[in-house]
């Protein structure tokens, strides 16, 4: 199960995780142009491998395995899946 970017990210937004990822599945990073566009950054749930680094990066404690999700957004899973379903 990958882990997933809740709530707490819109607003924030800061990609502090981005650069502990040692696969690269989290976007949109500040250099892609949806950055601006996006309300939240997204993890690439197919290529995650749920090292759990980015989890203690995120200032605003956004980030989850999905399996511990609190309840409310329980919907995350599926934003953060459609983030790259979109993209082809
Ligand atoms: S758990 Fe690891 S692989 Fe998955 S998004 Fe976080 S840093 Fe990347
Ligand atoms: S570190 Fe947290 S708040 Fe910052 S971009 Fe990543 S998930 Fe969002």
């Amino acid at each position: 199960m990958p882990h997933v970017i809740a709530e707490p990210c819109v607003g924030t937004k800061d990609t502090s995780c981005v650069e502990v990822c040692p696969v690269d599945c989290i976007h949109p990073t500040k250099n892609e142009p949806t950055f601006g566009k996006t309300d939240q950054l997204y993890i690439d749930p197919d290529t995650c491998i749920d090292c759990g680094l980015c989890v203690d990066e995120c200032p605003v404690k956004a980030i989850f395995p999905e399996e511990d999700l609190p309840a409310p957004w329980k919907g995350y899973v599926q934003i953060n899946l459609d983030f790259y379903k979109s993209k082809g």
